[in-house]
């Protein structure tokens, strides 16, 4: 098995963000199998391992990661009538293409999001009022402790606003089984392409970058005294955007190195070209400063960090 662990695979190669150092060893699973061999491996070796799917979500340090990468490509989608069985390494796009052309609702607004099937769950990933957890019924997941597999259902996997049980267990997500609506699927169409479209205007074809940054900031979680410093207007569908107070706090158009904050939203961070993950991190670390200084608010990553410290 050794011969098939690439060693020194550079993870700027792997994320949308082009950044990211060499990992001691990486290798692609395309069955479950191979999946389980590979962790199989890791632990046999004592390597750290990481499962990765598009690298659509990650920050990864210059260093890069001193372990197994294990890409996930174990992709495949089983329709029965309204409900859909798909693994977790299967392309978010391909899934959602999948079921408009079959009328299924309920993932349409979700188009132009990249990555895998299982980042989206492990990040319960979303956009535009749609959430990748609203139509589940189960996950197939591995316990990588005991390589064993096991069922959970929708509550039990703890979706939260981009967030969700696997970021605390780090379990495996394999499979996703989901129940849809029945509707007309050259209307659900429609409603992605008209998405698609507003999404280019903010992340247009060439962009490197991790998607936002931070997360938005759930009202509720807000003291009274914190929240009396926010403008009300600021306040979008119970939440404070995160671009809001790093704007704000002057964030729009910053550069450290080759990383730049866009002009025109403050909560996007981009590559433009040769930018390093010491550079992104410091710049994000300046702006989650100045807004905890102003505001008393800790923003909190989207982005997961590979081989940094928490910000
Ligand atoms: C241009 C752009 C636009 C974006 N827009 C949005 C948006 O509108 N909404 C949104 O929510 N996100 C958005 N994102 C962020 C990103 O696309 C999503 O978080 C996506 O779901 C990540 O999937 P991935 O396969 O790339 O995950 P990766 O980045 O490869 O991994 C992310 C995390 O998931 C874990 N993971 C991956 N696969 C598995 C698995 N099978 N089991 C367990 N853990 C796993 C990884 O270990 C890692 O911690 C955007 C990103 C970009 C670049």
């Amino acid at each position: 098995m050794d011969e098939n662990f690439e060693k020194n695979t550079t993870l700027s190669d792997l994320t949308t963000l082009k950044i990211g150092g060499p990992a001691k060893e990486f290798i692609v699973v395309k069955t479950e199998q191979e999946l389980i061999d590979a962790i199989k491996y890791a632990k046999e070796n004592n390597l750290n391992f990481l499962v990765i799917g598009s690298g659509s979500n990650l920050l990864v340090s210059d260093e890069g990661f001193n372990g197994l990468i294990i890409k996930n490509e174990v992709s495949g989608i089983e329709q029965n009538d309204q409900t859909l069985v798909v693994k977790s390494g299967t392309i978010l796009q391909d899934l959602l293409d999948f079921a408009n052309e079959k009328g299924l609702a309920g993932l349409q607004k979700m188009t132009g999001i990249p990555g895998t099937l299982g980042g989206a769950i492990f990040g319960n990933a979303g956009a535009y009022g749609q959430t990748i957890s609203d139509h589940i019924i189960q996950l197939t997941c591995l316990n990588p402790q005991t390589l064993k597999s096991i069922t959970l259902n929708k509550e039990s996997s703890e979706f939260n606003y981009r967030d969700s049980i696997f970021k605390k267990n780090h379990f495996i997500i394999l499979e996703v089984t989901f129940k849809l609506a029945q509707n007309d699927s050259h209307n659900l169409a429609k409603e992605s392409q008209e998405i698609l479209e507003k999404r280019l205007v903010k992340y247009p074809k060439d962009i490197n970058c991790p998607g936002s940054f931070f997360k938005n900031i759930v009202v509720e979680s807000l003291s009274k005294e914190i929240l009396q410093k926010i403008p009300p207007e600021k306040i979008v569908f119970g939440k404070i955007p995160a671009g809001a107070l790093l704007e704000d706090v002057g964030a729009k158009g910053q550069k450290l190195g080759d990383i730049e904050i866009a002009t025109y939203h403050a909560n996007l961070f981009i590559n433009k070209g040769d930018g390093k993950a010491a550079d992104f991190y410091e710049l994000a670390k300046t702006y989650y400063q100045k807004v905890k200084a102003k505001f008393g608010i800790s923003l909190e990553p989207e982005v997961q960090l590979i081989n940094l410290p928490p910000i």
